[in-house]
This record gives C-alpha cells, sequence and structure tokens, in this order.
C-alpha cells in the first residue's frame, strides 16, 4: 500500500473548509474519452494519460482529494457496456492514477462508488444484497492500493447509502456520503433530504450532505437546514449550472422554447467562475465543511473557489490580470466604448 498523507480528511476539516473537485465525467466525455449516455469510465483503462492531465488540473488549481474515477465502474454499469471484465483492472488503476497524482501534491485520495442502478426498495432484501457485493468489490480493490476515505455519492435512495456506509464503516475508513437530489423535496425511497441527512450522520457517516443535480442557488437552501440539523461535518457539491426554483435541477433546465437540454446541450446555463466563488463564499459562511463541485466542473471553477476560500494555489500563477489587456485593461472609455461594441445600442 502506498505511503498515505499524513493529516487526514478528519483532521484537515477540523482545520478549515476542505476543497473537493468532481465532474471527471462530464469533463473527460467533453474532452472525448468517455461516451456520453453510458457515462462509464472507460477511460481510466483506454486513456489514461488523459485522466492524468485532469487530476493534475484539479490539483493545480487547489482540490485537496482526488478523488479516484470509479464513478459508475461497478459490475452493474460495465456489464451494459460489455466490459465486464476489465472491472477490476479499472478500479485498480483509477485508484493508482490518482494516488500517483496526489502525491505530487498534498491531496487526500478517495475511494469513489455512487448509485448502482440496481437498488430497489420493493425487492429490499434481495436487491440490498446484490449492491453491498458491488460496493465491497470495489473497494476492497481500492484499499488494497490505497485510499484516506470514501465518498458515496449520487445516492438517489437513503436505503442505498445505508448500504454503502455500512460497508465504508466495516472498512474502519471515513465516510463521506451525499445524496443526490432530482427530486423537489425526497429521496426516491421517500425521506426528506434534511432528514436522510441526519439519519446518515446518526448511522456513522463522517461527512454528509449532496452532491450533483442541483446548481449552488437551489442547493444552498436545502443545505442551510441540513447544517442546522446535523453537528457534524457537512459537504455541498452542486453543479456549476444555473438552476432555479422553476427548474431547480440540471436534468428539468430548459431552454425558452421548451426544449431539454440535459445531459449535453447544458452549456448556455453554466455559471461564470465569479458565480462559482460566490458560492464558496456563502458555503463557507453558512459553515458547510467540505466545498467541492460536481458534474460540470472544471479546474477554472476550482481555482475560483480555491481563491475565494481565500488560498492561492499552484494554477493561481495564471489567474485573470484583466488590468492589463490593452484595450478592456486602459479603462480609457472612448477606447474601450469602441472595442466592446454595445450591438443594441
Ligand atoms: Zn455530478
Amino acid at each position: 500500500m502506498p505511503a498515505r498523507s499524513k493529516r487526514g480528511i478528519l483532521e484537515r476539516l477540523k482545520s478549515g473548509p476542505v476543497l473537493g473537485a468532481e465532474g471527471y465525467v462530464f469533463e473527460l466525455e467533453r474532452r472525448g474519452y468517455i461516451k456520453a449516455g453510458p457515462y462509464v469510465p472507460e477511460v481510466v483503462l483506454d486513456a489514461p494519460d488523459a485522466l492524468r492531465e485532469l487530476h493534475r488540473e484539479f490539483l493545480r488549481a487547489g482540490a485537496d482529494v482526488m478523488v479516484a474515477l470509479t464513478y459508475y465502474a461497478h459490475r452493474g454499469k460495465l456489464k451494459d457496456v460489455g466490459r465486464e471484465n476489465d472491472l477490476e483492472a479499472m478500479n485498480r488503476q483509477a485508484v493508482r492514477i490518482a494516488n500517483e497524482v496526489a502525491r505530487q501534491g498534498d491531496a487526500l485520495v478517495a475511494g469513489d462508488i455512487c448509485n448502482t442502478w440496481a437498488y430497489d426498495p420493493k425487492n429490499k432484501d434481495a436487491s440490498s444484497r446484490v449492491v453491498r457485493a458491488m460496493y465491497e468489490e470495489q473497494l476492497s480493490w481500492a484499499v488494497e492500493e490505497g485510499i484516506d476515505f470514501v465518498i458515496a455519492e449520487t445516492n438517489d435512495y437513503l436505503g442505498e447509502a445505508l448500504i454503502a456506509l455500512e460497508v465504508i464503516k466495516g472498512l474502519k475508513l471515513p465516510a463521506m456520503v451525499t445524496l443526490a437530489s432530482t427530486r423537489p423535496h425526497q429521496t426516491w425511497d421517500g425521506y426528506d433530504y434534511v432528514d436522510a441527512c441526519k439519519i446518515l450522520a446518526d448511522h456513522g457517516a463522517d461527512i454528509v450532505g449532496m452532491n450533483c443535480d442541483r446548481g449552488p442557488a437551489t442547493m444552498l437552501p436545502i443545505i442551510e437546514q441540513v447544517r442546522s440539523r446535523v453537528s457534524g461535518y457537512v459537504a455541498m457539491q452542486p453543479v456549476p449550472y444555473k438552476t432555479e426554483a422553476a427548474m431547480p435541477t440540471f436534468e428539468s433546465l430548459k431552454t425558452a422554447d421548451g426544449t431539454n437540454v440535459f445531459p449535453i446541450a447544458l452549456e448556455p446555463f453554466l455559471c461564470t467562475r465569479f458565480e462559482m466563488a460566490d458560492y464558496a463564499r456563502r458555503a463557507q459562511a453558512l459553515g458547510v465543511n467540505y466545498i467541492g463541485i460536481c458534474c460540470g466542473g472544471s479546474p477554472h471553477y476550482v481555482r475560483a473557489i480555491a481563491e475565494a476560500l481565500g488560498r492561492t494555489v499552484p494554477s493561481s500563477k495564471y489567474s485573470p490580470a484583466i488590468e492589463l489587456h490593452p484595450v478592456i485593461g486602459t479603462r480609457v472609455e472612448e477606447k474601450e466604448k469602441e472595442f466592446l461594441v454595445d450591438w443594441k445600442g
């Protein structure tokens, strides 16, 4: 097992916010290494350098955690794309690559498990056994390759999240368990999101909260309630999209003519880096402990979040210096007017 980082996740959380960075699947899809639809991280075996590069970019942008790209690298999903035989190799290699890059900085490595699509509350006992076996095999490989803690994420069902939590606690590792939120107020098995976070914390999850689906505007109000109900650490990893009360999740975003944009025409709804920096400041003010980003995330957002939290990170060397722009930087009104043509005027 590789040498582990000296300061673990719980120690770091004690001394201040931890910066997470996710969105590997969406970003590597945009870069041409993952197929939209199945979203299986075949890149781990097919183009490991592309994955290494994205890890490095997140590290340079200030991420405190390298999350092993094992999202959807479970038996069920790999079967769907005919790569069941690559299951172990894909899981092991993802953790190895995360470790390799984490050691280039001072980052932790998180093993990652997620919603399986196999959990069925109507057939709870049998489906729970299937889910548990998937988590156990993924995490047994991750532990052998070396991880600092585990993130169980994008959980649609509290029942499935509790299975993940049990498996993680069985391995004696810190557990971060976060919920998906595709429905207005409740998990798919009918628990209010805030209650579900409390139940997870009461069952021993070290960090609870939400990830994916919602942008900062529609996730913050729920997280605020979670913060007031849970005494332990709280995590928040929204998607960088402009969700709003009428379209609270990125799955529900529609253009003016009513066309759905999820998942591959979301660009018109992207937040700016300033909006993501603003989110980070609000999350910190609320007392959120693990502040991150999910699908849609990319390194410039992570740097903006890091800087909003008061950090200078390796890629800050190239942070904007708009005052040096030949026209906009001059603040000479006449020159600027000519350059920034107001088409409506
Ligand atoms: Zn996501």
